[in-house]
């Protein structure tokens, strides 16, 4: 992965916060760091003398964010709620803006705690696909040690107050000069520095050596595929007519999904699950997998098997709709759908990373993300169905 940090662009921005946008976007211009809405970046500043962490508001995307998508909150009550026993999500958001300066700027990010109790100015989080990839395999947690051995590795534990919590306790005794970043084992990477360019290039550096490790050790040999057939309007119209409403349909017939939906694996890939916890919100846990012509049976086997993992997990929340939001059909390719024909193409993007990666994983050794359990929380976590509403 290139660095595309430019010391002559730099020159335009003079405050923390300018270079914080800076640094930010170039995160966000890499889908294979974060996409829609994922990842998030801080900078610790002094204002009328005052420490304030200047956070990623939820909702905004590090592609496009602009100075008002920072969230300005004072740093001291931020580091005082790492050290709490419990913090409910309710009462974490209602603290974080009491805390803020700013009351017309967005609430924080869910990770504001966690960007707070890290000792540098500059914090940036990405969901990095080549360590997410490498991360979620069976004994992914020793080739992440292998290939960062001077990183803070934390177990997946839940976003937000518990992941704060967990590096607030795992970092007393840290001495954090020798510490070069933090894995989210399952979910992504953290680097930091006083410094902005130091901060993204430190991120560009450690990606590279994840990418450099599934290039030696999972190489992807994709093959051509000739174009297949397939009534995708019937498709849209069943998946229309289970969901309530018309769906915009992307179809996704690139070589990767020839490749994922010609595998002769194709029942085991395609009950893998996710590549980052969030995405869990857009995509679902499963594609619908489409191998035989009876599209209404197939689609009554997913909405019960659905229905029944929300009856294992679930106890005052409202049950989503129980109709898949993308489909690997058999042979063909795969397919999303949308409210819209925005949510299909962020779908769509989504979905592409998740079948490389699981691709990638099952070259490495066997590909496993998160619980169903872990899944579940955070498909029905409230501060997650937020983001969707937005
Ligand atoms: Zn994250």
């Amino acid at each position: 992965m290139k660095s595309l940090y430019n010391d002559n662009e730099e020159k335009n921005f003079t405050t923390d916060l300018e270079l914080r946008v800076y640094t930010s976007r170039l995160l966000g211009q890499d889908s294979n760091l974060v996409l829609h809405g994922g990842g998030n970046t801080s900078v610790k500043s002094i204002v009328d003398g005052e420490d304030i962490l200047y956070v990623k508001g939820s909702g905004w995307d590090l592609a496009t964010i602009e100075s008002a998508g920072f969230a300005p909150v004072k740093l001291a009550p931020l580091i005082e709620m790492a050290k709490l026993d419990t913090l409910s999500d309710t009462d974490m958001v209602a603290l974080q803006r009491e805390a803020m300066i700013d009351d017309s700027a967005p609430n924080p990010s869910i990770e504001a705690i966690l960007h707070a109790i890290i000792p540098f100015k500059y914090v940036d989080h990405t969901h990095s696909d080549a360590v997410v990839t490498i991360s979620n395999t069976t004994e992914g947690i020793n080739r992440i040690k292998e290939v960062y051995p001077d990183f803070l590795i934390v177990p997946y534990v839940m976003p937000g107050f518990i992941l704060a919590k967990s590096i607030y306790d795992m970092s007393k005794d840290l001495d954090w000069s020798k510490c070069n970043g933090i894995i989210l084992l399952n979910h992504g990477i953290f680097t930091f520095s006083d410094d902005a360019k130091t901060a993204y290039e430190d991120m560009i550096k450690a990606v590279t050596r994840a990418e450099e490790y599934l290039n030696n050790h999972a190489k992807l040999e994709l093959k051509e595929y000739d174009d297949t057939s397939f009534d995708y309007e019937a498709l849209q119209e069943a998946i229309s007519s289970a969901k309530g409403y018309d769906v915009s349909m992307k179809i996704n017939d690139s070589i990767l999904a020839k490749n994922y939906a010609n595998s002769n694996d194709i029942e085991k890939l395609s009950r893998k699950g996710i590549l980052t916890p969030e995405h869990i919100i857009r995509t679902k846990r499963y594609p619908l997998l489409i191998d035989s012509d009876n599209i209404p049976k197939i689609l009554k086997e997913y909405a019960d098997e659905y229905k029944s993992y929300f009856k294992e997990f679930a106890s005052d929340e409202i049950m989503l709709s129980p109709t898949p939001n993308w489909a690997i059909i058999k042979g063909v390719g795969a397919v999303s759908f949308g409210k819209n024909e925005k949510e299909a193409n962020i779908i769509d993007d989504i979905t592409s990373h998740t079948m490389e990666a699981i691709l990638r994983g099952e070259n490495l050794s066997e590909y496993e993300c998160i619980s169903l359990k872990d899944g579940f929380d955070m498909e029905y976590w409230e501060l997650e169905q937020a983001k969707l509403k937005k």
